[in-house]
């Protein structure tokens, strides 16, 4: 069977299938944006995340510095999301023969400023030679409390960290290929080629009871806290926050802005439940007992399609 036809997530739950974890020291295996172990009471992140040319960036499309950035910051996303921070990390670079020194280098150099800003260093890696550009990373983090995707309760609140939905027409304006752009344009690309991990909700995080970060889409990656969770959600349309310059691509370019909110990927903001009210973040909807996510549209409330981000 050809793995096309089985998608990411069946094609994961057939690979782990084969493997069985019997250590009792593990916390969290597959299936969260981390795993956990428990060392001597400490609770040690661990997870990866890879950029490969032509599948995740085009080369020409994206500066080799925020490359770097976005390698660092889109793993930097995973433990934050699990309420962590970042402590050390692996690289595995796998390049052309004929690539000039300068353009690895000029990632190293994005790569460097992004492990200023998230405060951990590389301790190792790996070098292989590659028909295109591969960028592995692997991270590990701590925790206090490991925030999984499966604790969401009946009655939380449901919190996005920032807005969603500019990287997705950041990629849109990138692949427009336009001579000029305008400035606020150029803003636009910037929330693609430049994301942040949001490092400043970590202690939002452990205080709630579930949190995943965006990088497939607020509904496709609010799914696997449905799913996983086994809840409701209901996202209230009303009080998904817009964002100006997403409003002002959308009437531009005539898109609707719920297209690119619900379904955008790769914002690498934090989706989380809490049953407490909280003072940061947009409060955005509510978990109920069932199954679904839905979206309340005053008092209308409809079933949303699940379906994540195809990377480009
Ligand atoms: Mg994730
Ligand atoms: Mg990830």
């Amino acid at each position: 069977m050809e793995i096309k036809k089985l998608g990411e997530f069946g094609l994961i739950e057939r690979l782990t299938s084969l493997l069985k974890i019997e250590d009792k020291d593990v916390v969290v295996g597959f299936g969260d944006d981390c795993a956990c172990v428990n060392i001597e009471g400490k609770l040690i992140l661990f997870s990866s995340d890879i950029q490969i040319e032509e599948v995740h960036f085009i080369k020409e499309k994206i500066s080799p510095e925020d490359l770097g950035w976005k390698l660092i910051s889109v793993n930097v996303s995973d433990i934050v999301a699990c309420g962590g921070k970042a402590r050390w990390g692996l690289i595995s670079i796998a390049v052309p023969e004929n690539i000039e020194l300068e353009y690895i280098q000029r990632v190293y150099t994005g790569i460097k400023d992004a492990l200023d800003f998230y405060k951990f260093s590389i301790i190792g890696g790996n070098t292989s030679r590659s028909d295109k550009i591969v960028l592995d990373f692997f991270i590990t983090g701590e925790t206090k409390r490991f925030i999984s995707r499966s604790g969401a309760k009946e009655g939380d609140y449901i919190y996005v960290s920032g807005h969603t939905g500019l990287s997705r027409a950041g990629l849109e304006l990138l692949l427009m290929d336009k001579e000029r752009y305008e400035e606020w344009e150029k803003k636009i690309i910037f929330f693609h080629t430049r994301p942040v991990a949001r490092i400043d909700f970590v202690d939002t995080v452990q205080n709630a009871n579930s949190c995943i970060d965006i990088s497939d889409g607020l509904v496709g990656d609010l799914g696997h806290v449905e799913k996983q969770s086994k809840v409701k959600i209901v996202l209230e349309k009303e009080k998904l926050p817009v964002h100006p310059l997403l409003e002002k691509f959308c009437k531009t370019y005539n898109k609707n802005p719920y297209e690119y909110i619900l379904y955008g990927g790769e914002d690498y903001q934090l989706a989380f439940t809490t049953p407490e009210k909280q003072d940061k973040g947009f409060l955005i909807g509510y978990v109920e007992r069932g199954k679904g996510i839905f979206l309340k549209d005053k008092n209308k409330i409809s079933k949303l399609q699940e379906r994540g981000f195809e990377h480009i």
